[in-house]
């Protein structure tokens, strides 16, 4: 289950020029989703609407009711309301370190620092609600800080919203040993026309002349024109 952080109408949550979590943190769920389907036995829904906010706690009673194995929580950072130089990536598990949760989180903080170059702030432990309430593996990656002027221009951006998304999935995918599926080419049929020819004329009388003779003999002949330059 992929939970992307906030919802389209929660208060504050936006830089200090006003772009909102939300929109980040929906587009990675999107690219996640889309790259996740791309492998084997994986089934992957959503515990927020793009349409409302969705309260944390129907959110983590979605994924426990649903009892889906792993649960990913997409944020990105800020420290306080105002543009400062706070930075970098960190990934939280809850407190007690559950080992596959730890396992998980290092594997995705590791891809995302290697994709983005971003600051490796590590993995942390927090007393989050959706790593508390939830009761299978559960992780929350804080993909860079909105009130940092330069890793908003990242935030923003479809290329880097899309780097964070294959980071968070490598990392799903080498936990679960994901196997990617086949995807068969389709079939080309080609079909193959082998064309007899037996003159080439600039003047159209010969080429007239030679049909009579092709068809006096019993062959079935036609005219081909080529233009040439
Ligand atoms: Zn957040």
């Amino acid at each position: 289950m992929l939970d992307a952080g906030h919802g389209p109408n929660t208060p504050g949550k936006r830089s200090p020029d006003n772009f909102k979590e939300f929109t980040f943190t929906s587009a990675v769920a999107n690219y996640v989703k889309a790259l996740l389907e791309s492998y084997e036995n994986v089934t992957v829904c959503f515990a927020h609407s793009n349409k409302e906010d969705v309260p944390l706690k129907e959110r983590t009673d979605k994924a426990n009711r649903l009892q889906v194995n792993c649960y990913v929580s997409i944020h990105a950072n800020a420290y306080g309301t105002i543009w400062n130089n706070a930075n970098g990536i960190e990934t939280y598990v809850y407190p007690s370190k559950p080992k596959e949760a730890l396992e998980l989180a290092n594997r995705v903080q590791k891809n995302l620092i290697i994709s983005t170059g971003l600051t490796d702030r590590g993995v942390k432990t927090a007393d989050f609600h959706v790593l508390r309430e939830t009761s299978m593996t559960a992780i929350l990656v804080e993909c860079g800080f909105y009130t940092n002027k330069e890793e908003l221009v990242l935030i923003r951006s479809d290329v880097y919203q899309k780097n964070c998304a294959e980071a968070i999935v490598k990392g799903i995918a080498d936990q679960y040993k994901l196997k990617k599926k086949k995807t068969t080419p389709p079939k080309k049929e080609t079909k193959i026309l082998y064309r007899v020819q037996v003159g080439a004329f600039s003047e159209k009388k010969n080429a007239d002349n030679l049909i009579k003779e092709l068809k006096a003999k019993g062959y079935e002949a036609i005219i081909v024109t080529v233009y040439q330059e």
